[in-house]
């Protein structure tokens, strides 16, 4: 049955302010960044073949500071190489974040943006529709695949858009994070099946055994300070709350039993540590990297 409680995802506003709040409350993009510098440059040293052109696409990009982060680390790996960047965005509100910062970063000129202020299965529809057969060597989808109504079906479409010896890039929250224990007790109660999913690189990974497909997977430590959850009316508690649970409003629209059970779990050892006065959630990542084999 569908949940009545309306999604977070359905007000953009809300979603964009709540996803800043938690990046600030969060090391998020700090543990994102330690893979871009620490692993990332070995997993793209393989890519293109020799080529002296590389096709990236971006899914679910934001603001792109991680997606510009990464293309540093590819440019110096394939020094020389030019670069065809298509980024899949829907929010119009992200995709210009992602131009300004575009055009306040010097040295990107070997890259060539492409915006797409679509959706990722819109994007799919048109790639079909024009009969495309250019081909990537490297495709991420960061912390974006809970927002597509069939994300297996999206995994396999961008597997087969990869070139040889091209790679595609998930991350989402860790089967074993506190997301992963809050979803799995009420999945039913918050998510709503439409358009947003509570699936975890848990979920992924089991879907990928069952399809044979290899791939190589990494954990990443991250943290969230949720302290400000706990504070009744607390407006940054209550964004961060909505970002938690993905339903608008939470603390004004769910019932007394579903808002008690989540607050109790949201502390739980499960889900939390307790520090210095401080509720610090487990934020840990997962990453997959699927390849192409040549
Ligand atoms: N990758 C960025 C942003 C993650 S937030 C980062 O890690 O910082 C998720 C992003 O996915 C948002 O920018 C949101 O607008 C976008 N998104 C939402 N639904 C989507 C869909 N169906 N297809 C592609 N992107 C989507």
């Amino acid at each position: 049955m569908a949940s009545p409680l309306k999604s977070l995802v359905d007000d953009d506003n809300r979603y964009q302010t709540s996803f800043q709040l938690f990046l600030e409350r969060s090391s998020e993009h700090q543990c994102m960044q330690d893979f871009i510098h620490n692993k990332l440059p070995d997993i793209l040293a393989s890519i293109g073949d020799g080529k002296s052109h590389l096709n990236v696409i971006g899914v679910g990009s934001g603001a792109g500071g991680i997606d510009l982060e990464m293309l540093t680390k590819l440019h110096m790996k394939h020094p020389g190489v030019t670069v065809d960047n298509e980024v899949v965005e829907p929010s119009s509100q992200q995709l210009h974040n992602y131009k300004v910062l575009v055009s306040q970063k010097p040295g990107l000129d070997y890259i060539k943006f492409t915006w797409n202020k679509m959706t990722a299965s819109e994007f799919e529809e048109q790639w079909k529709l024009k009969k495309m057969t250019k081909k990537a060597d490297f495709i991420h989808m960061i912390q974006m695949l809970y927002y597509v109504k069939d994300p297996e079906a999206t995994i396999n479409f961008f597997q087969s858009v990869l070139d040889k010896n091209g790679k595609l890039l998930i991350i989402l929250v860790s089967g074993e994070s506190g997301w992963g224990k809050l979803w799995r007790t009420y999945r039913s109660q918050l998510c709503n099946t439409e358009i947003s999913q509570c699936i975890t690189t848990g979920d992924i990974k089991s879907f990928l055994d069952s399809k044979g497909v290899s791939y190589q997977s990494y954990e990443l430590l991250s943290q969230m300070d949720i302290t400000e959850c706990f504070t009744e009316g607390d407006e940054n508690g209550e964004l961060l709350l909505d970002f938690l649970t993905e339903v608008l409003h939470f603390s004004k629209s769910a019932s007394p039993e579903l808002k008690a059970g989540v607050m109790e779990l949201l502390r739980h050892p499960d889900c939390s540590v307790e520090s210095d006065g401080k509720v610090i959630f487990n934020n840990n990542l997962g990453v997959i990297v699927i390849d192409q084999p040549s």
